[in-house]
């Protein structure tokens, strides 16, 4: 833990004690802030005072009494409306701040020798932040990986060293000081804009991210982080552009500095020359072009850090990978069984089904909006679709005249109809489901971990 002592003696309101906020609160505690823990869940407040956190009901607090509000980013700051906390602290004037905000001015006023790496995008935070996370771990560095991707920040400890910090936008808009030694803008593209009013808000506070940190790898994927790249790299800040490039000769966008991956090369660009730097080949755990993204920006995140690209691309090979996102859990001869449960709506799961072929697709559960409409250019991949949970009979309406659907209503059955069609053929029966969890789950993860149980049984009977 980082004990928080930036607010010693002063008086902290927290609102929000799920995981990040008790440890948040914990933290203030142990840095010598008089803290009044408070969430509108009864079990949460048990929680914190099962810890020793003092709780009190902030709706009747004096907030003149406060020097700041502590929020959980789960928690409306600004849209759809302030939540009441906000706008009680508005009242009060005092400035309503994240854990990331506080271990952000603990590290930089206490422990200048652990260096932030931070990173954001709409897609592939988790997978980038993990992946930075173990390419410095295994040259040797002292890095620890935290915030939105598990563990909370504050949690961390205060050693010299490297952190990995995967960060929201709400977590960038509750951390107005944030000034991160190296930040990366992975991609853009709309997504929680219930939360942010508009796309370019929502940019905006990612972009944030960017102006604060002394060096930035941007990506240049997408229009609008391809000018943000460029609108920083005018203003004279250092930048590393990453980018998936059809051919060598496109490296040049990436001047002067950045990573870019040309198919499943690995090149840096630097001072304006190219070197090739690694390969993603034959590598499980980072298929996929969204992935050879994800690889780029870690490599040029390493270099900004000051580790030789080539070194770090090194360990590549050896990425564990993370549960639920195209994670291979199984193979029976020429058939690989992949989960991907973390892809919750259709863009994720276009990315699983551009990186297999013969493709036995397990897909449905609570459809987003659109459905699955936008992925019906991928039909030649697809051998079968199975549909299961509340969204069947929309999806049977979307697929049924580019591929064979087969309704399946449960995982289960699901899994034991494609298996058996894929026996023997070979190709990938991957659960991607393009929807929401709920229906049948109580979350992707629950769903990921009854896929990958029922496959290792199917398995062990097979060989049994
Ligand atoms: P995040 O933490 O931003 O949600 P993850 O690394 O957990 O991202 O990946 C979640 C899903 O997003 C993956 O399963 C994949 O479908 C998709 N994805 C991952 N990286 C990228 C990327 N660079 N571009 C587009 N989609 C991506």
């Amino acid at each position: 833990m980082i004990p928080v002592t930036t607010y010693e003696g002063k008086r902290v309101a927290v609102f929000g004690l799920g995981g990040s906020g008790l440890a948040t609160a914990q933290a203030l505690a142990a840095g010598g802030a008089a803290v009044i823990a408070c969430d509108d869940k009864r079990e949460k407040m048990a929680a914190a005072e099962a810890v020793g956190l003092p709780t009190g009901d902030l709706r009747v607090a004096d907030f003149s009494g406060f020097d700041a509000l502590v929020l959980s980013p789960g928690v409306p700051l600004t849209h759809p409306a302030p939540h009441w906390t906000v706008e009680r602290a508005h009242a009060a004037q005092i400035p309503v701040v994240g854990d990331i905000e506080l271990f952000d001015g603990e590290r930089r006023a206490r422990h200048p020798d652990l260096r932030l790496a931070a990173i954001t995008g709409t897609n592939g935070k988790s997978t980038t932040t993990a992946l930075l996370g173990h390419l410095l771990t295994a040259m040797g560095e002292a890095a620890q990986v935290g915030g939105n991707i598990g563990r909370p920040v504050l949690d961390l400890d205060a050693v010299p060293g490297i952190a990995v910090v995967e960060c929201s936008s709400y977590q960038i808009d509750l951390a107005p000081s944030l000034t991160p030694d190296v930040g990366a803008l992975l991609n853009l593209s709309p997504d929680h804009i219930d939360r942010h009013g508009t796309f370019e808000n929502y940019a905006a506070i990612k972009g944030r991210l960017i102006a604060a940190s002394r060096q930035a790898v941007v990506g240049t994927d997408d229009r609008t982080t391809a000018r943000i790249a460029e609108e920083f790299a005018a203003g004279g800040k250092p930048v590393r552009r990453v980018g998936l490039l059809s051919h060598e000769g496109e490296l040049r966008r990436l001047a002067p500095s950045g990573v870019g991956a040309v198919g499943e090369r690995l090149f840096a660009v630097e001072a304006g020359a190219r070197r090739e730097v690694g390969s993603l080949a034959g590598i499980a755990s980072l298929r996929g072009r969204h992935n050879a993204q994800n690889a780029a920006a870690a490599l040029a995140m390493a270099a900004a850090l000051g580790f030789d690209p080539a070194e770090a691309a090194r360990h590549l090979a050896t990425f564990p990978g993370l549960p639920h996102r195209m994670e291979e859990v199984g193979r029976a001869g020429e058939v690989i069984f992949v989960n991907d449960s973390k892809a919750t709506n259709a863009m994720s799961s276009a990315q699983a089904l551009a990186a297999f072929e013969n493709i036995h697709w397990i897909v449905g559960g609570v459809a987003k909006e659109g459905g699955v409409e936008s992925l019906v250019s991928f039909a030649p991949r697809i051998a079968n679709a199975y549909l299961i949970g509340e969204s069947t009979e929309l999806f049977e309406r979307q697929l049924r005249h580019h591929v064979p659907t087969v309704r399946c209503h449960t995982l289960a059955t699901a899994l034991d109809v494609a298996a058996r069609a894929a026996a023997g053929k070979g190709g990938v029966v991957l659960l991607s489901p393009a929807c929401a969890s709920f229906d049948q789950f109580r979350s992707f993860e629950h769903r990921g971990d009854v896929f990958r149980d029922l496959v290792a049984a199917r398995l062990s009977k097979e060989t049994a």
